[in-house]
């Protein structure tokens, strides 16, 4: 039975609630999985344009002193999104990250410039960072998602450490297209495809499905942002794809995860809208097993996460990531002292 250690902030207290939470970091020997002088990933999600939710960069500051205090060297990563916006790129994302106050450490954006560089981990299109990073602190916002119910460290992991392709690959069955009302034929996808998958016309190109391998990496390249793909994956189909990348991503890693059950959303912090919570703030879960802890932190909000998506069951997840050895279902819960 693994463990998952717990700082509840449901009822009154009257400590400083970051002194609270570097206890809970010393309470369940996070730093245990540190080499001294050897460089530790932190892995979160930097929060998208007009969303306020993310996980705030106050907590990750102290999670980066910690690291650095037992010898360390911390950097903050995420990677590339596959819709556009400021994270499309590795040079918006970083600038969206500082504005958002991650500027106290280095920032490196784990799948390249354009989110086509990737090692391939069992099938799987994990960004090219973790294939040499082999220390990682993840940290996740525990909420709502529209597709699996609910997105914690396994969807962290899963399409946070994956490249573009990989992302591509668990949202959606089929491979890119392209929006010939947007096309204006410059033909730098042309250029760019490595798999000369994009073909010509004579006024604008299209993507040859044999010979396209979802890479991902020309729906970047495009200036005008037509290339574009289907988000038609099934829910279930999505839930084992995002396990089985979550369970290649750790293979032979040291990991610790946190989780923040606070600010608890009814969608992801990819949404550039806050909407209202569905659930008040519950506490932070820390763990070093990644299925315990989303177990744990779906326990503590199944019911509005079931009442908002009736018709999903987010404990598909769960059961594959335990089916593909990423950790195990049952816990036990150990509480910091939070007064
Ligand atoms: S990069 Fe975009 S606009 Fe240029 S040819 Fe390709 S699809 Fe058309
Ligand atoms: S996604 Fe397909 S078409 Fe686009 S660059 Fe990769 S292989 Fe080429």
């Amino acid at each position: 039975m693994a463990k998952v250690y717990f700082l509840d902030l449901r009822e009154k207290y009257h400590d400083n609630v970051l002194q609270m939470f570097d206890r809970l970091l010393t309470f369940a020997d996070g730093m245990k999985i540190l080499e001294k002088k050897s460089s530790c990933a932190v892995k979160l999600h930097f929060g998208e344009d007009g969303n306020v939710n993310f996980v705030s960069p106050l907590y990750v500051r102290r999670i980066v002193e910690n690291i650095m205090a037992a010898g360390g060297k911390p950097f903050l990563t995420d990677t590339t999104t596959l819709y556009s916006g400021r994270r499309f790129r590795a040079d918006t994302h970083i600038e969206l990250a500082r504005e958002h106050g991650f500027g106290f450490a280095p920032i490196i954006i784990a799948d390249g410039f354009y989110g086509d560089e990737y090692e391939e981990m069992n099938g799987s299109k994990i960004a090219r960072l973790f294939g040499d990073i082999t220390t990682i602190f993840c940290v996740s916002h525990f909420k709502g998602h529209l597709l699996t119910g609910f997105g914690g460290t396994l969807k962290n992991l899963a399409m946070g450490c994956a490249s573009k392709g990989g992302k591509l690959n668990m949202h959606s069955k089929s491979k890119p297209f392209v929006d010939r009302n947007k096309c204006t034929f410059c033909l730098k996808c042309f250029d760019y495809c490595a798999f000369q998958a994009v073909k010509k016309n004579k006024k604008y190109v299209t993507i040859d499905q044999n010979a396209c391998t979802g890479c991902g990496g020309c729906i970047s390249i495009c200036p005008e942002r037509a290339i574009k793909f289907s988000w038609d994956a099934a829910s279930s189909d999505m839930q084992e794809s995002l396990a089985r990348y979550a369970a290649n991503v750790i293979r032979y890693k040291k990991i610790f995860y946190v989780n923040f059950l606070i600010n608890i959303s009814p969608n992801c912090d990819c949404f550039h809208t806050n909407e209202p919570m569905i659930a008040p703030d519950v506490g932070i879960l820390a763990s070093f097993d990644p299925v315990s802890l989303d177990q744990a932190c779906y326990d503590f909000v199944k019911k509005p996460i079931d009442r908002i998506y009736p018709d999903v069951d987010p404990t598909i997840q769960l059961k594959y990531a335990e089916k593909f050895d990423a950790g195990e279902r049952n816990y036990e819960i150990f509480e910091v002292e939070n007064t």
